[in-house]
Order: C-alpha cells, then structure tokens, then sequence
C-alpha cells in the first residue's frame, strides 16, 4: 500500500490558475495532513507497543486518523474525549462513526487537563502516545517527504515564482512545510488567532525567518463556527473546480488567499489539499439548517 505521491491538479478559481496537491487522495482511507503526520508511525518499528493513546475532540480528523493507523498496525485505539454530546451518541456520524467502525475506544472524561489526566493514569509499556493533534518531531518525517514531492513537481514542470499555501490549526504541517521547502509558505489561523500561530511555530523554530507568512482577516472568525461566505466560497470552489474542500479550514484558506497580493498572475499557487472530507456532512447539515432558517 502506497501513502505518498499524491497527483497534483490544475484548476482555475476567479479567473487564475491554481495547482492543487491532492493530499485527499493519498489513500483512500488513510489520508489528508494527518496521514502525512502519522506516517512515521506507520513507517516505525514499535516492538512493544499493542495500543494508541490519543485525545481530542469526537468529530476531529485526528481521531479518524488515528484509528485508520491502529487498524494498519494491529493495535488498539484508546481515545479520550471530554465530552461526547447525546445527539453524536444517538446519531453517530463522520470521523466519530467511522472510527468507531474502526475498533476505536473513545472514552468520555471530563478532565480539565487531559494530557495530565492521560500521562498519569492511562499509559503503560505497551502504549503509544500521540498527543492531540500529532506529536510534533514525528510530523517532520512525513510532512518532509511531501516538501520533496513539492520540489519534484516543481523541477519537472519548470514553475517559477512558486507560492504554497495552506490553512493552519496547530500550524505544524505548514511550519515543517517552510522548513523543507525554498520558496514562501502562506497560511492563515483557523483555530485561534494569529498571536497563537506565531506561538506554534515559536515552540518549533525559534528563527522567525523560517516561519510561514501568516495571512489575516478583517473579520474575527472562530473555529468550527458557521459564516455563510464560508458556505459560499466552499461550494463556489466546488463548482468552478469540481473538487470538494473540507468546510472547517479550507474557507478560511481561499478567502484569505484569494485577498492576498499573492493571488495573481505573478505567483504559481499551490494550494495544499489537506483532506478532512469526513466530516463534511455533518457541517452541510448544519449549514442547511442555518440556512433554511435564515430564508
Ligand atoms: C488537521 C487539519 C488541518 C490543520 O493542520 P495543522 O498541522 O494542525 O495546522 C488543516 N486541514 C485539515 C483538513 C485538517 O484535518
């Protein structure tokens, strides 16, 4: 089984010609940014490890991830989650359903420090730890390897005046990103603001010259929440591009691209398809709802 080499594809968005790094295509079901930043799991020897331990939220991709690479290794997936809500458990959907599906644990503890919580009552020699989100040196290894497809594809199609742009939470991909790529990373806070970015990537790289440029807003836009341009960026780059984007980060991501002095005929966009698509049904009936109530 292959979890490298996605294909790169050109589309036009607003009259300019973007390339898009198909990272939801990696594999079927082991894909997207988190599959770039397990993949040194996937790829180690872990003689004595039997499980995961990992936390977070019950709808995030991380989880789905996580409990894909569990399957692929033989382990088992202990997920701890601070709460899980009534109507998730009646109705469970996206990366929660599916990583139940999966064999996964996802055990409710409503613990104000869960990373405490963990390291103190639920590891073992047996256990594997990955802190919420993906540790951050292992990240390096598989985020690397895309860096070098990046510049493959770059040598082999001539492009000059390369820009590659990505949404960030944690920032870790689009930190690990610059650091192996020459030319200019951009990204935008999605969870957070930029002072928490800048954060981020201090505790990875103290030389600020080797942090990505961060793109902003006028608006305070809070993560997970639901804006109609959002919607309507989303399914406009749906349509005009016949891809789907995911609908937490990749709004946030256009439109601050798209506002930026980098979105014209001088710069070549790569846009990083960071995958995520799971839990996008959950987000259209949400949208839905909003919508049809604001009518
Ligand atoms: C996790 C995730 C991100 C954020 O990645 P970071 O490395 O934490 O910045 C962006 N997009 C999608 C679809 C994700 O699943």
């Amino acid at each position: 089984m292959k979890f490298t080499d996605s294909p790169t594809h050109k589309v036009t968005f607003r009259q300019q010609n973007i390339y898009i790094k198909r990272d939801d295509l990696l594999h079927s079901d082991f894909s997207g940014n988190k599959a770039r930043k397990f993949y040194y799991f996937l790829k180690s020897d872990f003689k004595d490890v039997k499980k995961i331990v990992s936390y977070g939220s019950a709808q995030a991709n991380s989880l789905y991830s996580m409990s894909v690479l569990a399957k692929l290794k033989g382990w088992q997936l202990e997920f701890y989650v601070k709460h899980i809500s009534n109507y998730l458990k009646q109705n469970p959907q996206g990366n929660y359903k599916a990583a139940l599906e999966n064999g996964a644990k996802i055990i409710e503890k409503d613990e104000s420090c869960l990373h405490e919580y963990i390291s103190k009552n639920c590891l073992d020699e047996e256990s594997l730890y990955i802190q919420e989100g993906g540790r951050e040196k292992e990240a390096s290894f598989g985020v690397e390897i895309l860096a070098n497809e990046i510049k493959d594809w770059q040598i082999k199609n001539s492009i000059k005046n390369l820009v590659v742009s990505l949404p960030s939470g944690t920032g870790t991909t689009a930190l690990f990103l610059q650091k192996y790529l020459d030319c200019k990373v951009i990204t935008c806070p999605c969870v957070g603001k930029e002072q928490y970015l800048k954060k981020q990537f201090f505790l990875l790289e103290k030389d600020e010259t080797l942090h990505p440029i961060i793109l902003n807003t006028e608006k305070n836009y809070h993560f997970g929440k639901l804006y109609n341009e959002f919607y309507e960026i989303w399914s406009e780059l749906k349509s005009s591009t016949n891809i789907e984007f995911d609908l937490l980060y990749d709004p946030l991501g256009f439109l601050t691209l798209i506002n930026s002095n980098y979105f014209n005929n001088k710069y070549t966009i790569l846009y990083i398809h960071q995958g995520g698509l799971l839990g996008n049904n959950s987000m259209i009936d949400r949208y839905k709802r909003k919508l049809t109530f604001n009518n």
